[in-house]
């Protein structure tokens, strides 16, 4: 049986994240980091570097600076300066700017696929040994760590094992860890669509009483759609050619864009929130969609991830105990815990609020009124700020 220090399962944005954060230290200190991963980014589809874009906020950009890439990153990323937050049928929106809030710009949109290759070639594979091409298929617990057994019957035995293999983890509930799921009966739709006004950084939160769209910049004036929609509305805007389907979203959006010119190829995720149970096991820790899956609408749930996963790693390389070790663990989540709840209960609370036609009809005066309020007392619109660029409580 193979020996390795520490085994990331899942090398998308998540895994191969955490591979970088520890690689500097791990090479210093002589430990072996090993990616298992099914895909490779040349073999076409990798479920975590698909046709996404990413907001990347500004915590994160700082996280990336501080591993080297952001000098990578930056060459496809796109600023958001300015952000807009509005509903349909209200005169009235919030208006931040990145100017006041004395920052360059609140985040940055990126391509998964840049994003996924500038990780992918970051690693120094002297000390991370990635895996392409395999599957894990079940990690059994012994008392120094996990067996983990591989789609090719191989085996290998880790300290610590980090399941980082996305929301639908096999693994995950075949360890028997319980997953919190709450529905939202929606799908999101996302594509990349041509404007016909220059986007100049701007980036559109709309809430509608069919659901919530956002609108992000990315780079040659184009934009990020991620428009989501219930279930049947979903398949049914999936079906529409391109220029009806355009006809609809600028109905839905209005004119703050000019008259959308161009829309590329519509893909579909379905929306649901998930909470493990458990993050921490002796030996084991669960991370990114495993550990949590998000909505997307506040574009939170990478950049979430990416502070756990800065967060174990610096409680790593802090600790003097072994690889493994429970308190050691045990300690990194109580570290994430606040930070996990306010942005799992923002992002869930503002989709529902937004996306339930009976509580927006009840809600909409209010609504006109918050959103006005929002603008008149800037403390609440410093706060909402801060949550969108990931630099809220705990960071
Ligand atoms: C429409 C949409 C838009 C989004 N926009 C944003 C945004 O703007 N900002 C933001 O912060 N977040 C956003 N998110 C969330 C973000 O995409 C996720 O948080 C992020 O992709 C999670 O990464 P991950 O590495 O945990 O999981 P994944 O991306 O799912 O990667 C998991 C990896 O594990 C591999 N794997 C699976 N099973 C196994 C196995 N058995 N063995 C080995 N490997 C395995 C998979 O091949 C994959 O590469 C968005 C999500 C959606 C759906």
């Amino acid at each position: 049986m193979q020996q390795s220090d520490l085994v990331i399962i899942g090398g998308g944005l998540v895994g191969a994240s955490l591979a970088l954060c520890l690689q500097y230290n791990a090479k210093h200190h002589g430990c072996q980091i090993r990616l298992i991963e099914p895909y490779t980014i040349t073999s076409g589809y990798q479920p975590s570097y698909d046709a996404r874009s990413s907001a990347i906020s500004y915590g994160s950009k700082l996280i990336y600076e501080q591993l080297g890439l952001w000098n990578l990153l930056v060459e496809k990323a796109e600023p958001i300066t300015h952000i807009q937050v509005s509903e349909q049928g209200h005169g009235i929106a919030i208006e931040m700017d990145a100017k006041e809030e004395a920052v360059p710009a609140f985040g940055y949109v990126i391509d998964n696929s840049w994003i996924g290759k500038c990780l992918i070639e970051a690693l120094d594979n002297t000390v991370v040994h990635c895996q392409y091409n395999t599957e894990v298929r079940s990690l059994t617990p012994y008392a120094e760590g996990y067996e983990i057994t591989l789609d090719n019957d191989d085996k290998i035995a880790a300290d610590l094992v980090v399941l980082a293999e996305g929301g639908r983890s096999d693994i995950r509930q075949q360890l028997g860890i319980y997953v919190k799921q709450r529905p939202y009966g929606q799908i999101a739709i996302i594509a990349n669509v041509t404007p016909g006004y220059r986007h100049l950084g701007r980036a559109f939160e709309r809430f509608t009483t069919q659901g919530p769209i956002a609108l992000l910049p990315l780079k040659d004036n184009h934009c990020a759609l991620v428009l989501t929609r219930e279930q049947n509305e979903a398949s049914r805007l999936l079906a529409l050619t391109d220029e009806l389907f355009m006809e609809e979203l600028q109905q839905a959006f209005g004119n703050r864009m000019g008259t959308f010119k161009k829309i590329g190829k519509r893909y579909s995720y379905p929306l649901i929130l998930t909470e493990s149970q458990e993050q921490v096991r002796p030996h084991l820790v669960l991370l990114g969609n495993t550990a949590h899956g998000l909505h997307p609408v506040a574009g939170q749930g990478y950049n979430l991830s990416l502070r756990d996963t800065w967060a174990l790693a610096q409680t790593l390389i802090k600790s003097s105990k072994p690889l493994g070790d429970f308190v050691t663990l045990q300690s990194y989540l109580k570290s994430r815990t606040l930070d996990q709840k306010r942005v799992i209960e923002f992002s869930d609370q503002i989709t529902r609020l937004f996306s339930n036609k009976q509580a927006i009809l009840k809600a909409g005066r209010f609504f006109g009124l918050g959103l006005a309020s929002m603008n008149i007392i800037p403390p609440f619109k410093h706060w909402f700020t801060l949550q969108a660029m990931g630099l809220g409580v705990n960071q």
